[in-house]
């Protein structure tokens, strides 16, 4: 074949929930990577993080073969310590003594089989995923309202939107191709309006028609005035009401809070009303600003209190619309990827879903109870509840809150695995065993994005050295741990045709997740398999939900809840007098284990920063490009001041990704306190506490 011949292999970006497609060719000249025109998602567009996967995939600082305590080690070494370690530790203390703690890195046939051996076999639930950081407020507040955790729209919708909400979401800068084609939705129809709800004023806030800056946290507050309004103006829908329980409790409540506390002007309140209410076509679209909070649950259901109380859900341009973190963050919640869920939106306390998923699983043990979520996992960890802990494809010493004190938890711990691509993470560093992991543009399998749509990831790139895949580690420690008929997979679209007949058994129980078309595919078919939204059934393709107000509760009908603003866990006071709220960058992604590696994404932003308003820094003599301390009660760390009037007086904001390796002493999370949603169980990344020093 000639350069110019060599075929392109379609594939999934391996970035953010917005799921790219890509087009990979692996050529003499190195791997090119260009966006997929026929991809629903992006349509051929694709941001800087996308357009530079090519050249992140360089084998510099990748983990090529097993090690046992820092010696090299072979796989049936490794391997069969682990299933060991992991059997003794069981049989000494039993299955809730282990834990693992996954990834929304993970493919979904990585995320399932885990699950499968955790929840299924070895009958703990203490599996947890780094999605709890970022979108369990959103599933807890889906399952509150729907009953099952789903997103209602399509991307679609965003175009079609007359008004687009972007509260608590970069999207500019997190989500970028969903903001492009809003912006070329927009260009389009200049009269499309944006407004957007956060305490910064980001890249998203440029072409908005209103930015309500409003006080850190207060989202309830100013949703709750929305809905009291709402209820005020009649504009309540009459025909979808009697699809709606709680309402009147809902708007009681709502009436009862004051928007004052969100800083807002009573003219920009009224401005957002009028706007909200006044425009048919509405999409909120809601982030982590929403989700990392310790109200993020009650922030998610005063949004979608809103929408289901004026029946904009489900329709073309209408709708509540989470977007996910991650590339397979929905996928993560469909498998059951958090310590409370089984498969396929069931539920692991329920006593039905869990004997049909026993029974679809010949399963031996299944716990009873919800598994411990990731910051009580690590604190269990600490304590020596937990003995052994298998991490996946992620990095917790650097991005868990209280970051210090998981590093302090796995280092006391008995026994670490980690199975990454990187050999020398903060976390990999503390492991007693570790396996070589396959990476993006060599894996194979599937990923949803954060509206529905299952995409292929196809390989084009060999896997370098003694790497192997996730699901092949997953159902080799399966095998020697005694389960070899439940873990007997040597392909991925084995694994995916099982995981689609065990959704055929949930959708007896009224399940919205439903991929029981695929339950036959071969393997040629699942080769091929096109983008595709579930759901996939006989009944149901694709498409959007609650356009007809049924759901998926008890009796068919939507809850509002009656949410009451809480302030932020922690308190702002003389010695912490500032507020940290904590993000992503344009151009990096996590702990830049990967776009860390090109030098392009690094000329955006170079160093760890903090945004700090002209008088607060002036009050402590902070000048441009100074050197910051941050110090809170949990940790501190070192960032160059950028003095800007985008952050309110009293807040300050840092990015998440440096790690131990990049800026030693600017691990953000390490400021962050683990406090969490006791709903959720998701930390509050956006509220710390500080005091900002002159360094
Ligand atoms: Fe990748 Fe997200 Fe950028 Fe799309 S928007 S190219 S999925 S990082």
């Amino acid at each position: 074949l000639s350069l110019n011949d060599t075929p392109w292999t379609r594939s999934t970006c391996a970035y953010c929930g917005v799921g790219c497609g890509v087009l990979l060719r692996n050529t003499a000249l190195g791997l090119e990577v260009k966006g997929d025109p026929d991809h629903p998602a992006n349509k051929g567009r694709l941001c800087s993080k996308g357009s530079a996967l090519a050249e992140t995939v360089g084998l510099e600082g990748r983990l090529l073969a097993p090690e046992i305590h820092g010696r090299p080690a072979d796989w049936d070494q490794a391997l069969d310590l682990v299933a060991t370690r992991f059997k003794e530790t069981i049989a000494a203390h039993g299955p809730d003594s282990v834990a693992f703690y996954v990834s929304g890195q993970l493919l979904t046939e990585d995320y399932y089989l885990v699950n499968k051996l955790a929840k299924g076999f070895i009958g703990t639930a203490n599996i947890d995923t780094n999605s709890r950081l970022c979108m369990a407020s959103t599933v807890a507040g889906h399952k509150r309202a729907f009953g099952t955790d789903t997103v209602p729209g399509t991307y679609d919708d965003l175009e079609e939107a007359d008004l687009i909400v972007l509260t608590g979401s970069n999207l500019a800068w997190c989500h970028p191709v969903l903001y492009q084609r809003i912006m070329a939705a927009k260009a389009a129809r200049p009269e499309m309006k944006i407004i957007v709800i956060d305490p910064r004023r980001t890249a998203s806030c440029d072409q908005a028609e209103l930015h309500l800056a409003l006080k850190p946290g207060t989202d309830v507050a100013l949703f709750n005035s929305l809905l009291a309004e709402i209820a005020r103006r009649g504009a309540v829908d009459p025909k979808f009401e009697p699809h709606i329980a709680g309402l009147d409790e809902a708007v009681g409540n709502a009436e009862m809070d004051d928007p004052a506390v969100t800083g807002l002007s009573p003219e920009e309140i009224a401005r957002f009303h009028d706007l909200w209410i006044g425009t048919q076509k509405v999409v909120t679209i809601f982030s982590q600003g929403v989700n990392q909070s310790s109200a993020g649950a009650d922030k998610v259901n005063a949004i979608l209190n809103c929408h289901l109380a004026t029946g904009r859900i489900g329709l073309p341009g209408c709708g509540p619309f989470s977007v996910t973190g991650q590339p397979n963050a929905m996928g993560g919640r469909e498998v059951g990827g958090l310590a409370n869920m089984l498969a396929c939106h069931l539920d692991l306390e329920n006593a039905d879903h869990r004997a049909a998923v026993r029974s679809f699983w010949d399963a031996p043990e299944m716990p009873v109870a919800a598994g411990l979520k990731a910051v009580d996992m690590f604190r269990a960890i600490g304590e020596g509840k937990i003995k052994a802990v298998w991490i996946i494809h992620t990095n917790p010493v650097v991005s868990m809150p209280d970051a210090d004190r998981v590093a302090e938890a796995l280092k006391g711990c008995d026994f670490v695995v980690v199975s990454d691509v990187t050999r020398a993470t903060d976390t990999a560093r503390l492991a007693h065993v570790l396996l070589p992991a396959a990476g993006w543009g060599e894996k194979n399998g599937t990923v949803t994005n954060s509206d529905r749509t299952i995409s292929r990831q196809r390989p084009a790139l060999p896997i370098p050295g003694e790497a192997r895949e996730d699901w092949r580690q997953i159902a080799e420690v399966g095998r020697r741990m005694g389960w070899p008929r439940a873990f007997d997979y040597e392909h991925p679209a084995e694994i995916f045709r099982e995981y689609a007949a065990l959704s055929h058994v949930a959708a007896r129980f009224g399940r919205d997740f439903d991929i029981s078309g695929f339950e036959s595919l071969s393997q040629s078919d699942y080769d091929a398999l096109e983008p595709t939204r579930w759901p996939v059934s006989a009944t149901r393709q694709g498409g959007r939900f609650f356009a007809d107000g049924t759901f998926f509760t008890p009796d068919g009908r939507a809850r509002a809840l009656a949410v009451t603003y809480r302030a932020p866990a922690a308190k702002t006071e003389k010695r912490y007098p500032l507020r940290l709220n904590t993000g992503r960058i344009r151009d990096q992604w996590h702990t830049m284990t990967r776009t860390g590696k090109t030098a392009r994404l690094s000329a955006h932003l170079g160093e760890p920063f903090v945004e700090i308003h002209p008088e607060d820094a002036a009050a402590k003599g902070i000048k441009p490009a100074d050197l910051v301390r941050l110090t809170s009660p949990t940790g501190q760390g070192i960032f160059r001041a950028l003095i800007t009037e985008a952050t309110r007086k009293g807040d300050v904001f840092a990015p998440i990704h440096w790690t131990g390796e990049t800026a030693p002493s600017a691990r953000v999370d390490a400021l962050v306190a683990s406090v969490t949603d006791p709903v959720s169980g998701q930390p509050e990344s956006k509220a710390a506490v500080v005091r900002a020093d002159r360094f």
